[in-house]
C-alpha cells in the first residue's frame, strides 16, 4: 500500500458534490466548492448563517435533514463534515463501494483527498500538503509563500497567458514561442513587493550593504529590495549565504574585482549602472558590510549623480562589528578605549601609508580592514611607532559565516601568524585583552584548531 499522494488540480465546474454537514468547517468546504462551480448539495439538520444565506442565494441546495445513503446517488464526490464519527465512517464505507471520492474532516483515514493550504493569485494557485502529517507546517509555509508572491501574481499569469495564447493563434514557431515565454517568466509581476513602501522604483538604484555574510544581519530593507530588484550588481565580497537571498526573478551579476584581478573596471561597473537604470529596471548595488565603509560606494555614488541618477542607501553592518561580535569585544571602553580608529591597510594602487604615529595610541581599538598579506608589516610598523609588543589584538576571519576563525594575538605573535583565510580583519587594543583570556577557556572545549593564544 502505497502512502504517496498524487497532486491534482480538479475541474469541479458542473459536477454534483455532497456536504454533509452545515456547520463552521463545513461552511468553508462548501464556499470553496461552490467557488469551483461544482452544483453543491448539503444535507444537514441544521446550518450557519452563512450556509443559509448561500442557499437562499440559490448558490448552493440545502436539504434541511440528516444523511440517507441513497444521498449519494450520482455524486461526485463527498465532504463529510459532522461531528459524529460513525455516520463518518458509514459515509466513507458507502462512498468507496460506490467510486465515490470521499473527505472525511480531520479523519485522514477517512479521507481520499487533503485539502492543501492554498495561495490564490487568479489562475496561480500554490497548494502546499503535508500528506496529512503537519497541517500547520502546511500554514506556515502558505503564509511565506504569500509573502513571497503577492496580489500582483494574479495579473501575471493572466498576462502571460494572454500573451501564450497570441502566440499559439498568431503561429509562432514552438521555439520561439519557448524562448519568448521563458524571457517573459523570468521577469517579476509589476506592482507590488513584499514590502510596499520599500518597493524599488524602476530606474533608480539602492546601494545596498549586504553586511559580513550571515543573512539574518541583512536589513529588512535589504532583504525586501534584494526580492524585488530587477538586478543585483554585486562584488566578490558577498557571501554565498546571502546571494541565496537573492529573489528567484532577480538577475544576479558579479562584479567581482579584487584589487590586482580585476574582472571588471571601476568605469565599467559606473556604465553598467546608468545603463541598467536608463533600460527601466531596479537596480541593487549590493556590497560587503556596508557599503560607505572602505568599498567604491564614493565613487559609484559620483558617477550617478553626474548621470542625474537617482540614488539611495540602504546601509549594512560592517564587518568590524561583525568581528567584534563574534569575538564578544566591545570596539570602545569607557576605561580602555576612547577612540576607535577604523583603518584600511591596503591601497590597490600607492603605497600602505598609514600615519601609524598618530594612531598607535594605548587608548585605541583598531579596525583593520584588508589586512591580508601585511600582518608581519602591521606588527611591525606598530611595534616601532611604540605599542607594547604584549599589546592584544584578534584576527576573524569570514566574521558571522559558518567558516568563521577567531585568532587571538598580540604584537609579537601577530608577525608570525599564519595567514587565516580572507576576508579578515585585524581589531588590535587594550579592549581585545581581558574578553582574550575569558573566552579562552571557553573557546578550549572545541574552539577552531587556528585558535592561538596570546603569546606573553
Ligand atoms: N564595506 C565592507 C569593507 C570592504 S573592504 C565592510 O563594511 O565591512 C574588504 C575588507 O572588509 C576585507 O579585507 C576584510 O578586512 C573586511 N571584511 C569584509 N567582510 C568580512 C568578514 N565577513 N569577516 C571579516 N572581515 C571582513
Amino acid at each position: 500500500m502505497s502512502e504517496e499522494l498524487f497532486a491534482a488540480f480538479l475541474k469541479l465546474d458542473g459536477r454534483a458534490c455532497l456536504v454533509v454537514g452545515a456547520g463552521r468547517i463545513a461552511e468553508t468546504k462548501i464556499e470553496s466548492l461552490a467557488r469551483c462551480g461544482a452544483r453543491v448539495r448539503v444535507v444537514a439538520p441544521q446550518a450557519t448563517e452563512a450556509v443559509r444565506a448561500m442557499a437562499g442565494a440559490s448558490k448552493i441546495v440545502w436539504e434541511q435533514r440528516p444523511y440517507e445513503p441513497s444521498d449519494l446517488t450520482g455524486v461526485f464526490l463527498v465532504v463529510a463534515a459532522t461531528s459524529s464519527r460513525e455516520l463518518h465512517e458509514r459515509i466513507f464505507a458507502q462512498a468507496r463501494r460506490q467510486g465515490i471520492l470521499c473527505n472525511a474532516v480531520d479523519e485522514p483515514e477517512r479521507c481520499d483527498f487533503y485539502y492543501p493550504a492554498v495561495v490564490r493569485r487568479g489562475p496561480l494557485q500554490i497548494a502546499v500538503s503535508t500528506s496529512g502529517r503537519a497541517p500547520l507546517l502546511a500554514q506556515a509555509i502558505r503564509k511565506e509563500l504569500e509573502k513571497q508572491y503577492g496580489p500582483e501574481y494574479g495579473p501575471w499569469t493572466e498576462e502571460l497567458g494572454r500573451a501564450r495564447s497570441e502566440m499559439l493563434a498568431s503561429g509562432v514557431a514552438p521555439e520561439e514561442r519557448l524562448a519568448r515565454l521563458q524571457e517573459l517568466c523570468t521577469r517579476r509581476p509589476a506592482g507590488g513587493t513584499p514590502s510596499g513602501d520599500d518597493a524599488a522604483a524602476p530606474g533608480k538604484i539602492w546601494f545596498i550593504g549586504a553586511g559580513p555574510g550571515d543573512p539574518g544581519l541583512l536589513t529588512r530593507k535589504a532583504w525586501q529590495l534584494l526580492q524585488s530588484a530587477d538586478v543585483v550588481l554585486h562584488d566578490a565580497l558577498v557571501s554565498p549565504e546571502i546571494l541565496h537571498e537573492v529573489g528567484p526573478y532577480v538577475r544576479l551579476i558579479d562584479a567581482g574585482k579584487r584589487c590586482g584581478k580585476h574582472s571588471a573596471t571601476q568605469q565599467q561597473i559606473h556604465e553598467e549602472l546608468i545603463a541598467h537604470s536608463h533600460a527601466g529596471s531596479k537596480v541593487v548595488r549590493l556590497q560587503g558590510g556596508d557599503p560607505l565603509v572602505f568599498g567604491r560606494a564614493g565613487e559609484e555614488m559620483a558617477a550617478l549623480r553626474d548621470a542625474g541618477i537617482e540614488f539611495e542607501v540602504v546601509p549594512g553592518v560592517t564587518s568590524a562589528s561583525a568581528a567584534a561580535a563574534a569575538a564578544q569585544i566591545s570596539l570602545t571602553d569607557r576605561k580602555r578605549a576612547s577612540n576607535l580608529v577604523f583603518l584600511s591597510a591596503h591601497r590597490c594602487q600607492g603605497d600602505f601609508a598609514a600615519d601609524w604615529a598618530s594612531l598607535a595610541r594605548p587608548d585605541s581599538t583598531l579596525a583593520i580592514y584588508m589586512p591580508g598579506g601585511n600582518y608581519d608589516r602591521i606588527a611591525r610598523e606598530l611595534l616601532d611607532v611604540g605599542l607594547p609588543p604584549a599589546t592584544p589584538c584578534v584576527i576573524v576571519s569570514q566574521a558571522s559565516t559558518p567558516r568563521q576563525l577567531i585568532l587571538r594575538l598580540d604584537l609579537c605573535s601577530l608577525a608570525e601568524t599564519p595567514e587565516p583565510p580572507a576576508p579578515a580583519l585585524l581589531l588590535v587594543g587594550e579592549v581585545t585583552r581581558a574578553e582574550a583570556i575569558e573566552a579562552a577557556a571557553a573557546w578550549g572545549e572545541g574552539g577552531e584548531s587556528l585558535e592561538k593564544e596570546p603569546v606573553r
